[in-house]
């Protein structure tokens, strides 16, 4: 076994990270390109890139290294964020600038007459999410380094990331994503912290010495949790904490005996099953489960992170769990790990000896949960006879939980058997099933929404029995998007500028941002910013032109919807928009006319019929728009293919009109809607989400707001009649004409037979026609604030200067304030290397 208690005088030991001048990067650059991968400097850029990493990380491992410590002394509270998904993108650029090494770097590299940023785009994005709830679990870590707060990331380290998106034919085709295939030097494995994992079998009761019975998961077919660790940088802060993903692997590689036997297949299958549960990730961004696999991943998630904690405990405090409830709180990212709760009293329990009461004292303080959807088709729920054979002990447990629950129920509301069945964690039924988001809420201190409006609707809505009984538990914490990332990084030229006039601190007090307003009304500081957009636009035509084969005028509005492709985000009615411009260009009516390139961008769910539809649309119109001649540059239209992060990073900076236009209550808050007006995108949408909150801080006036509101949503269900809004309205007579007449699916007939259905069922829960016009009016008033162009860069800078309160750095100190209640654990310079080591 390993000696983790070993003790040892580290200083006598230590050495110093590796400086950071170009001298330092460029002769330690040379070095692992010849010596470690043995190449020459005009190798390919894929190695260049790879000794550029290794370079890089060498200057994160220490701090690393005393940052774990620092977070692992006793007595320190930490957080543990549970996430099935981590969108991180790329690390190179982003670990460069955190750590203050862009310009040194860069030199470094000239010195080889290499190019800095071409390097850096050899990278593989990191696609271990679906979209904004994995992408806010990325930038989360990134501010719970920057605030310095000892809070580690758990997540699973997919073989498979998100697919690639191909169009063909205007199709979208996926296609696997092998991202570890050329290596990662951003992980490293730490197989001695390895956790055996069970499934299947079944539970028998025995009597211990004392007399005391205690049930025992037997005949469990068992595998192994490898945990990958990933540095994430604070910025400037010497302080680098930890995103530990798990992999499976089979708990012997071969099995002996049956090799013996002549069956090596069979051996090896029993190897490839247990890899099998986190070889990919699921690509639905919101609903469809029921999925086996699925849910073993959802447990090998929770118990691997809760077995490495409690393993961590122990190391520290012993078998003493009296203080565990005060040191550590569990964050829940959605239902995903909500099995967490029953697996944490397992192991109390079964595993450490507690009784219920005592395991269940703990639990219910430790756990916190975020909710991330009222989309009742996204509200997780799994058979109950999936977890009778896949994890019936964890059955066992949450049977208990409810039955204490639900007496817990009957004594505050007695008598009330409708509210018992409601609020029962099983849905009784065909189909008995376990509702995971009432497990999560039952087993937490904590449940919040993601934005003001999401929130409300949680305690007056979905949950609103739980609301009933248990007020204090709800609360609201507004999403955000990392300035790092989303500004200083992706956005260098528009960073200068702010940089030159309001100083630097805004990078990690981004609150400061608010003090560039006052430059909105100078004209001289209006052309700079207009310079800025203006290249960060050619570097996004560049980028469509690529891709998209589709040339974007600089002059024009661009105007860009990317996110994931889903009928409630309504890419439809942007559409709808396209295609009612391009009717005017085609009858003439173009007076006053503004320019403008959409773009459009986004996955859609592999199973997901109608959101592929709406990519073939997209693409569809496009190749009319595009080719007509008359239509000539007043209008241009493209799909951006595979969507991810890094596609972001040039997006958002190069975007003038961000399109959030989901139908309002359906968009739970929304994150590219910051990232946009950060970077001073103008925002035109509907009243949800967040988007309440931007509009709030940036000023009706620098807002182009339409559409029904939440409450206006519910009534208009009731009389909703599309066929009546289409004979009413001429333009929406148009524009439905040209798509039922097959004037974009010429010999393909009848594809988009089921969107235009869609459109027009009274049933459509998406009411896209019921704010056709209202959309269409606000983006003329759009068009016709673009041609002022100092009125246009006004609102860009006030846009921009207004989006202080969308830093993760606000939503984790409001977290951490609220919910986790931590201690920033600045790294101090005079405890460095004089305390011993113990190595967990
Ligand atoms: C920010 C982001 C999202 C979230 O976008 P929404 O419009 O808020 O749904 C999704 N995917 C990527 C790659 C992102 O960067």
């Amino acid at each position: 076994m390993y000696n983790l208690n070993k003790e040892c005088n580290d200083e006598l030991f230590d050495i110093e990270t590796p400086a950071s001048d170009s001298d330092a990067i460029a002769s330690d650059f040379q070095r692992y390109l010849t010596q470690h991968l043995g190449r020459f400097i005009g190798c390919m850029p894929l190695y260049q890139y790879e000794a550029l990493a290794l370079t890089i990380r060498d200057r994160i491992m220490t701090d690393w290294r005393d940052t774990w410590r620092r977070y692992d002394e006793q007595g320190v509270r930490r957080a543990y964020y549970l996430s099935l998904e981590f969108l991180i993108g790329r690390s190179l650029g982003n670990h460069i600038l955190n750590l203050g090494l862009d310009r040194e770097t860069e030199e470094a590299m000239n010195r080889f007459a290499l190019d800095l940023e071409g390097i850096m785009s050899e990278e593989v994005d990191a696609g271990l999410g679906n979209g904004g709830l994995g992408r806010l679990a990325a930038c989360f870590m990134d501010s719970c380094a920057c605030l310095q707060l000892p809070v580690i990331g758990y997540g699973i380290r997919y073989q498979y990331g998100m697919f690639r998106q191909e169009i063909e034919n205007g199709f979208q085709v996926e296609e696997p994503d092998h991202w570890l295939r050329d290596g990662n030097p951003w992980e490293l494995e730490r197989p001695e912290f390895k956790n055996l994992i069970r499934f299947g079998g079944r539970v028998e009761t025995v009597t211990d010495s004392q007399g005391k019975s205690r049930s025992v998961w037997v005949d469990t077919a068992n595998v192994l949790a490898i945990p990958y660790d990933v540095p994430i940088s604070g910025y400037r802060n010497h302080t680098i904490t930890t995103l530990r993903l798990w992999s499976a692997s089979a708990t012997s590689d071969f099995n002996l005996e049956e090799f013996n036997a002549g069956s090596y297949s069979e051996a090896v299958e029993a190897k490839n099953d247990a890899e099998h549960i986190t070889m990919v990730l699921y690509p639905n961004d919101v609903s469809e489960n029921g999925r086996e696999l699925r849910l073993k991943q959802q447990y090998f998630l929770a118990s691997a992170s809760l077995q490495d904690v409690l393993r961590m405990w122990e190391n520290n405090q012993g078998r003493d769990y009296a203080s565990f409830k005060s040191r550590n709180v569990f964050h829940l990212n959605d239902t995903h790990p909500t099995l967490a709760v029953a697996e944490l009293m397992r192991l109390l329990m079964d595993e450490k000896g507690l009784a219920w009461d005592d395991a269940w004292e703990i639990t219910s303080h430790c756990m916190a949960y975020t909710n991330h959807t009222l989309l009742p088709e996204a509200l997780e729920k799994w058979p109950v006879a999936l977890f009778e054979y896949l994890l019936p002990r964890l059955l066992q447990i949450i049977y208990e939980i409810n039955a204490r629950f639900l007496r817990m129920v009957a004594m505050k509301w007695p008598g009330d058997t409708q509210r018992q069945r409601r609020m029962s964690i099983i849905e009784e039924g065909e189909v008995r099933q376990i509702r995971m988001a009432y497990l999560a809420i039952v087993g937490s201190f904590s449940v919040n929404g993601v934005a003001a409006l999401h929130s409300r609707l949680l305690s007056c809505g979905l949950f609103r029995d739980f609301y009933e009984l248990w007020p204090e538990r709800f609360n609201n914490k507004t999403n955000g998007v990392t300035p790092r990332r989303w500004v200083a990084y992706a956005n260098p030229g528009m960073s200068a500028l702010i940089t030159e006039k309001i100083g630097h601190d805004w990078v990690q007090d981004y609150g400061k941002i608010a003090a560039l307003g006052a430059y909105a009304d100078d004209e001289g500081f209006r052309q700079r910013w207009h310079a800025v957009k203006q290249a960060n636009k050619q570097r996004l035509a560049d980028m469509v032109m690529h891709y998209c084969q589709v040339e974007f005028d600089t002059d024009a509005l661009f105007d860009v919807q990317v996110k994931r492709i889903h009928e409630y985000k309504r890419q439809l009615l942007n559409m709808l928009h396209v295609i009612h411009l391009y009717d005017r260009i085609k009858r003439g009516d173009i007076e006053h006319w503004t320019n403008r390139c959409v773009l459009i961008g986004g996955k859609a769910a592999p199973g997901y019929r109608m959101a592929k539809n709406i990519i073939k649309l997209v693409n569809n119109v496009a190749e009319v728009v595009n080719n007509d001649p008359q239509v000539n540059g007043l209008l241009k239209l493209a799909f951006i293919p595979n969507y991810g992060v890094s596609k972001m990073e040039v997006i958002c900076p190069g975007t003038d009109l961000s399109e959030q236009i989901s139908t309002a209550g359906k968009e739970a808050s929304g994150t590219c809607n910051m990232k946009f007006m950060m970077n001073g995108a103008v925002t035109i949408g509907t009243y949800d989400g967040a988007n309440i909150e931007i509009m709030d801080a940036v000023g009706e006036d620098n807002f182009f707001l339409f559409g029904l509101r939440a409450e206006e949503v519910d009534r208009e269900h009731a009389q909703y009649n599309p066929g009546l809004l289409i004979e009413q309205d001429e333009d929406l007579r148009r524009v439905m004409h040209l798509l039922r007449c097959g004037h974009f699916s010429t010999f393909e007939s009848a594809i988009f037979e089921e969107l235009i259905d869609s459109l027009q069922s009274p049933g459509d829960p998406w009411l896209t026609l019921a704010d056709f016009r209202s959309y269409i009016d606000a983006q003329k008033r759009v068009s016709l604030a673009y041609q002022d162009r100092s009125c246009w860069l006004k609102m860009s800078i006030a846009n921009t200067a207004c989006s202080g309160h969308f830093s993760t750095d606000r939503t984790i100190s409001e977290y951490n304030e609220g919910i986790w209640k931590l201690q920033a654990r600045p790294r101090d310079e005079q405890s460095r290397s004089r305390t011993a080591i113990k190595e967990t």
